[in-house]
C-alpha cells in the first residue's frame, strides 16, 4: 500500500497541479478551515481556524496541514506542490500585512508552531520571531524605536532556531546568556540591556558556527523552510515517540505546521504573555486561572525563568484587557463546551488570542467540571459521562499523608500541582530516578526532585512516586505531564534551592541529599520533612457518587474484584464490586502459621505425610473464605484452586548449596540465624540442620523446573496429588455451609486453572462434586455452587465447546493466555518489549492492554464456542486488563458477563464498562479529556 501511494504522490506532483490542499489560510475574519479539522489542521491549527471565524483577535497566518508531515516521514521531504502552496500563502499573508518576510523597514517576523492532533505538551517546539536577521534587526530596533526589544527577539530566535532546527544542546545557549547576566549582574533576564544582548548575539552566532559548522542562515525563506522541516522531524524524536506511547496516540498521524505572524509580548512594561483556564483544572472549581509575565515572550510562563503572576492581577494593572480576556475565553468556552486551555499575548495594550483548546484536568476536576457544565445546562448528563477518562477516577482513590502519627515538618510550600500523596527517596536525575526506583517486586518509591522539568526527563517522571520542582507554575511541564499522569506533583517551590549537579536541596538551612527522604502532598502544596505514613481514601466523595449515578443505567458488564483476603473484598465492595472474580488461594498460604504446613506438604513424598499436612492447613483455609464470604454477601465468589508450581514455597537452590558448603565453618551465632531461617522446615537445633539442610535440597531439585510456568502447575497439581484439590473443595463448602447457617447468602463459584483438555477439567470437577456432596451430607446444608475453569491456553480455548461439558463458567485468565498466545514470558518481556515498542512492532504492551487481534480472538471465539454448548455459560476475564478500560470495553463488546479487577480499579471499570455501553447507545465519540 506504501508504494501505491508514493507513486501517486509522485504522479500528481509532477503533472497537473495536486487536488491535495496542503495549505490553509486564516486571516482577516476568515479562515479556510475551521475548528472540526483537527486530522487535518491540528488541534492548534484547527483552534486557530476556529476563533479567526468567531472574529477573536487571532494574529493571521497559515496551516501546513498533516499530510504534509506524513508525506515528509514517507519520502525525506515535502513535494514541490507543498513548497508552492506555502509561498502562496506566504505572499497573501504579506499582502493582508503589508509587510514583508524578514525584508524592508518594517518586517514581517513569524512563529512556526507544530500543532498534531491531541496536544503532546513541550513534546515538539516552537520557533519565533522567525525572519530576523542582522539586516531586520536593526529595521525592527528603529521601527519600535526600542532596540532591546529588538535584540531581545534576535537572541530568542537563534537560541530556538539553533536548538530546534540545528540540533544544538539547548546549554549551550544557556552558558552564554547565564554568563552574561552575570557579568552585568543582572539578576533577570528583562534586566539585560539592548548593548548586552548584541553581545549576547554575536556570541550566539559563534555557538552555531561551532556547533553546526555553519552560520546562522540569514535568508529568512530559507529559516522558514529549515524550520518547517524541522518540525514535520519533530515529530519523531524520541520525546515525541514516547509521548505519543504513553498515551496511546497513533505514530502516523503527524503534526500540522502553523505560520502565524508574531505579536510581541516583549515590547515592555504595556506588553506581556500569559497562559489561563477557564476553570481550575487540579480542583474544577469554577474559577478564572492561570498566569502571566510582563515584558515576555512566548514559553517564558510555563518555563520559570521568572515566577509568574496569577492572572487576577491582570485586573488591576490592565482593566480592560482583562475584561475583554474573560469576555473571550468565557464565549470559548460556551462555543467548545468544554473548559478551556487558552494562549494569550499582549502588544501594547492590546490583546491577541494564541490557542485555545480542552483543558487537561485531574480527575477530580473533570468530575466536578462535568457535573458543573450539566447543571448549567451546557452538556447533557450522557455527554458528561464521557467526560471523565475511566483511569482517572483513580485520582480519588489517592492516598493522603497521615499527619496525626508523627510531627510535621513542612520545609515549604509549592503549587499544588497534581493531588494525591507521594513519600518517597529524593533523586535529581530522570536517570538516576530510573535506576533508584527499580521494577516488579523490588520497587522502591522514589521523588524526582529538579529545578523545573523538560521533555527530556519524561522516562523518569514515569516511574518517580512524586515531582518536585523549585521553579514553575501551574501550567509548567512538571504540573501539566503530572497531571496527565494522574501523579502526584508539587511545583514551584521557590524556597528550595535544587543543586542538580552536586546532587543535592537545600531550604531552611537543612541540605537533603539523593536517598533522604520526604513526602509531598499534591492537594496542598506542601513539603514536608521525612518518611510520612499514608491513608487510603475515600471512595465515596458525593460529586464522584454523583456522575456514576449517571453512568450506571447505562452499563450491562458486571465489574468484580480480584481479592485474596477479606480486607480487599471489604475495599472493593465499597467500591461497588458485585463479587469476587479471582480469590487465589496460593496467597493465603503465605501468612505466618500457614507456611510451615505448606511447606510440609510439599515436602512430603508421600501421600500419608502430605495428607497429614492439609489436614492442618484445612482449618485456617475454611477461616480465610468465611471472612471472604462474609464480606461479599450476596455476591458470587470465584475461588481458584492451588496453581503456583510448588518450589516457590521452598527456598532457592543455590542457597541451600551454599549453606551446606558453609555450615560447618560456622560460629554460634551464625548457626543460631540459620537454625532461625529453616524454622518453617522444623529446623529447631543444629543438629537438626546437619540432616534437614541436604533432605531439603534433594526435594528442591526434585522439584526443580526448567520452565516452571509452563511446568507442574495449575490443575497439573491437582491431578498428581488430587488430595489437595480434596481439601480446598472441603474448606471451600465448610465455609459456604458455616455463613450460609448465619444467613449470609453465599455463591461459590470453583475455578480449575491452566486446563487444557476436557478430562482434566472433569478429573478436578469430579473431586470438587464428590466432596461438596460430602460436606453437604455430613452438615446436612446445601448451597448453590458453580465448578468452572479458566481459559489461559490457547489450546482451552479452540476446544471450548468441549470443555464447556463440564465447565459451569469460563474466566479468561489474559495474563498467562497472553503469555502463551504470544510466547512472551511476562517475566522476562522487557528485554524485547522498549524495542519492538519502539519500532512499532507492537503497538502496546499486550499485558497492560488486551491484544484484541490476537488473544482477542481467542477470547470470542471460547466465549461463542462454549455457549454453543451451554448457552447459559458465565463467561468472565480475571486477568490485569480487567481494569483497562479500552480491555473493558471490548470485553463488553464480546459479551462477556463481567470483567474483574484489583480492588483499586473497580471504579475506572465500572465506568469504562458503562461508557462502552452508553457508546452502543448513543453512538457519542468518547471525548478525550487527557
Ligand atoms: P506549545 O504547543 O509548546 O504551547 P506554541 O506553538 O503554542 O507551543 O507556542 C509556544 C509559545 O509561543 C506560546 O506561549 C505561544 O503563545 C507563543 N507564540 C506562538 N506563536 C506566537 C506568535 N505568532 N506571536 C506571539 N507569541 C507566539
Ligand atoms: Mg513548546
Ligand atoms: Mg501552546
Amino acid at each position: 500500500m506504501a508504494t501505491t501511494t508514493l507513486e501517486h504522490d509522485v504522479e500528481v506532483s509532477e503533472a497537473k497541479p495536486s487536488a491535495v490542499k496542503y495549505v490553509y489560510f486564516f486571516g482577516g475574519g476568515k479562515a479556510d478551515g475551521n475548528g472540526k479539522m483537527k486530522d487535518e489542521l491540528g488541534g492548534k491549527g484547527a483552534g486557530l481556524a476556529e476563533m479567526t471565524n468567531a472574529a477573536l483577535p487571532v494574529p493571521p497566518g497559515f496551516t501546513i496541514q498533516t499530510e504534509a508531515c506524513r508525506e515528509y516521514m514517507r519520502r525525506g521531504s515535502v513535494s514541490g506542490e507543498v513548497d508552492r502552496q506555502m509561498e502562496e500563502a506566504l505572499a497573501r499573508l504579506e499582502k493582508l500585512q503589508d509587510q514583508q518576510l524578514g525584508i524592508g523597514s518594517n518586517p514581517l517576523l513569524v512563529s512556526v508552531r507544530s500543532g498534531a492532533k491531541f496536544s503532546m505538551p513541550g513534546m515538539m517546539d516552537t520557533i519565533l520571531n522567525l525572519g530576523l536577521n542582522d539586516e531586520s534587526v536593526e529595521a525592527l530596533a528603529r521601527r519600535s524605536n526600542n532596540p532591546r526589544f529588538a535584540y531581545d527577539s534576535y537572541r530568542r530566535l537563534i537560541q530556538m532556531f539553533g536548538n530546534v532546527v540545528m540540533d544544538i544542546g539547548k546549554s549551550a545557549f544557556d552558558e552564554v546568556f547565564e554568563g552574561k547576566k552575570k557579568q552585568k549582574k543582572a539578576k533577570l533576564d528583562t534586566d539585560l540591556d539592548a548593548a548586552a544582548l548584541k553581545e549576547v548575539i554575536a556570541e550566539y552566532k559563534k555557538v552555531v558556527k561551532k556547533h553546526a559548522k555553519r552560520d546562522f542562515p540569514q535568508d529568512p525563506h530559507q529559516q522558514l523552510i529549515m524550520a518547517r522541516d524541522a518540525v514535520f522531524r519533530s515529530w519523531q524524536n524520541d520525546r515525541a515517540k514516547h509521548y505519543r506511547r504513553i498515551n496511546n496516540i497513533s505514530d502516523d498521524l503527524g503534526t500540522a505546521v502553523n505560520v502565524q505572524a508574531m505579536v510581541f509580548g516583549n515590547l515592555g512594561e504595556t506588553s506581556g504573555t500569559g497562559v489561563g483556564f477557564t476553570r481550575n483544572p487540579a480542583t474544577g472549581a469554577k474559577e478564572f486561572y492561570g498566569e502571566f509575565l510582563l515584558n515576555a515572550q512566548g514559553e517564558d510562563v510555563v518555563s520559570g525563568v521568572r515566577t509568574p503572576v496569577h492572572i487576577l492581577e491582570l485586573e488591576k494593572i490592565m482593566p480592560q484587557v482583562y475584561n475583554q480576556l474573560r469576555e473571550i475565553t468565557s464565549r470559548l468556552e460556551q462555543h467548545y463546551r468544554d473548559m478551556q486551555d487558552f494562549e494569550f499575548t499582549i502588544q501594547d495594550g492590546k490583546l491577541y488570542m494564541l490557542q485555545t483548546r480542552n483543558g487537561k484536568r485531574t480527575g477530580l476536576a473533570a468530575v466536578k467540571v462535568a457535573i458543573q457544565m450539566v447543571e448549567e445546562g451546557l452538556i447533557s448528563k450522557e455527554e458528561a459521562i464521557f467526560r471523565v477518562e475511566p483511569n482517572q477516577l483513580y485520582d480519588f482513590l489517592v492516598p493522603r499523608l497521615d499527619e496525626k502519627s508523627v510531627k510535621v515538618e513542612v520545609l515549604a510550600t509549592g503549587l499544588p500541582a497534581s493531588p494525591g500523596a507521594a513519600v518517597g527517596q529524593i533523586v535529581f536525575t530522570a536517570d538516576e530516578a530510573v535506576e533508584k526506583a527499580g521494577h516488579g517486586a523490588k520497587k522502591n518509591p522514589v521523588i524526582l526532585v529538579r529545578a523545573e522539568t523538560t521533555p527530556e526527563d519524561i522516562h523518569g517522571m514515569e516511574v518517580a512516586a512524586g515531582i518536585l520542582t523549585s521553579r514553575g507554575g501551574m501550567t509548567s511541564h512538571a504540573a501539566v505531564v503530572t497531571r496527565g499522569m494522574g501523579k502526584c506533583c508539587v511545583a514551584g517551590a521557590g524556597d528550595i534551592e535544587v543543586n542538580e549537579k552536586g546532587r543535592e536541596m537545600r531550604v531552611k538551612g537543612q541540605t537533603f541529599k539523593s536517598g533522604d527522604w520526604v513526602s509531598l502532598d499534591g492537594t496542598t502544596g506542601r513539603v514536608i520533612k521525612g518518611k510520612l505514613s499514608t491513608m487510603p481514601p475515600k471512595a465515596d466523595d458525593p460529586e464522584l457518587m454523583k456522575l456514576m449515578g449517571w453512568a450506571e443505567p447505562f452499563r450491562t458488564l458486571k465489574v468484580r474484584a480480584n481479592a485474596d483476603i477479606p480486607r480487599d473484598a471489604i475495599q472493593a465492595r465499597a467500591f461497588g464490586a458485585e463479587g469476587i472474580g479471582l480469590c487465589r488461594t496460593e496467597h493465603m498460604f503465605f501468612g505466618e502459621e500457614k507456611i510451615p504446613h505448606m511447606r510440609a506438604m510439599i515436602l512430603a513424598d508421600n501421600e500419608k505425610d502430605r495428607r497429614a499436612a492439609l489436614k492442618k492447613l484445612l482449618p485456617m483455609q475454611r477461616n480465610d473464605f468465611i471472612g471472604v464470604f462474609r464480606a461479599m454477601d450476596g455476591f458470587p465468589v470465584t475461588i481458584r484452586t492451588l496453581d503456583p508450581p510448588l518450589h516457590e514455597f521452598l527456598p532457592r537452590r543455590e542457597d541451600l548449596m551454599v549453606d551446606i558448603a558453609t555450615f560447618s565453618t560456622l560460629d554460634a551465632k551464625q548457626k543460631k540465624a540459620l537454625i532461625a531461617k529453616y524454622r518453617d522446615y522444623g529446623a529447631k537445633a543444629a543438629g537438626d540442620l546437619k540432616k534437614l539442610l541436604p533432605a531439603l535440597l534433594s526435594r528442591v531439585e526434585q522439584l526443580h523446573e526448567f520452565n516452571p510456568m509452563l511446568g507442574h502447575r495449575g490443575c497439573r497439581l491437582g491431578i498428581t496429588y488430587p488430595e489437595i484439590t480434596e481439601m480446598q473443595a472441603r474448606a471451600i463448602f465448610e465455609a459456604a455451609v458455616a455463613v450460609a447457617k448465619d444467613g449470609v447468602k453465599v455463591f461459590p463459584e470453583v475455578m480449575i486453572p491452566l486446563v487444557a483438555t476436557l478430562k482434566e477439567m472433569a478429573n478436578q470437577a469430579a473431586i470438587v462434586n464428590r466432596v461438596a456432596e460430602e460436606v453437604f451430607k455430613e452438615k446436612e446444608r446445601k448451597v448453590d455452587y458453580l465448578v468452572g475453569t479458566m481459559i489461559e491456553l490457547p489450546r482451552a480455548a479452540l476446544v471450548a465447546d468441549e470443555i464447556a461439558k463440564e465447565a459451569q463458567f469460563f474466566s479468561f485468565g489474559t495474563n498467562d493466555l497472553t503469555q502463551t498466545t504470544f510466547g512472551f514470558s511476562r517475566d522476562d518481556v522487557n528485554k524485547v518489549l522498549p524495542t519492538y515498542i519502539a519500532e512499532g512492532i507492537l503497538k502496546q504492551d499486550p499485558f497492560a492492554v488486551l491484544d484484541r487481534d490476537g488473544v482477542g480472538q481467542l477470547v470470542r471465539m471460547a466465549t461463542e464456542r462454549g455457549r454453543k454448548t451451554r448457552p447459559n455459560l458465565k463467561v468472565g476475564i480475571c486477568g490485569e486488563h480487567g481494569g483497562e478500560p479500552s480491555s473493558v470495553e471490548f470485553c463488553h463488546q464480546v459479551g462477556l458477563n463481567y470483567v474483574s479487577c484489583s480492588p483499586f480499579r473497580v471504579l475506572t471499570a465500572r465506568l469504562a464498562a458503562a461508557q462502552a455501553a452508553a457508546g452502543d447507545k448513543l453512538k457519542g465519540e468518547a471525548g478525550r479529556t487527557k
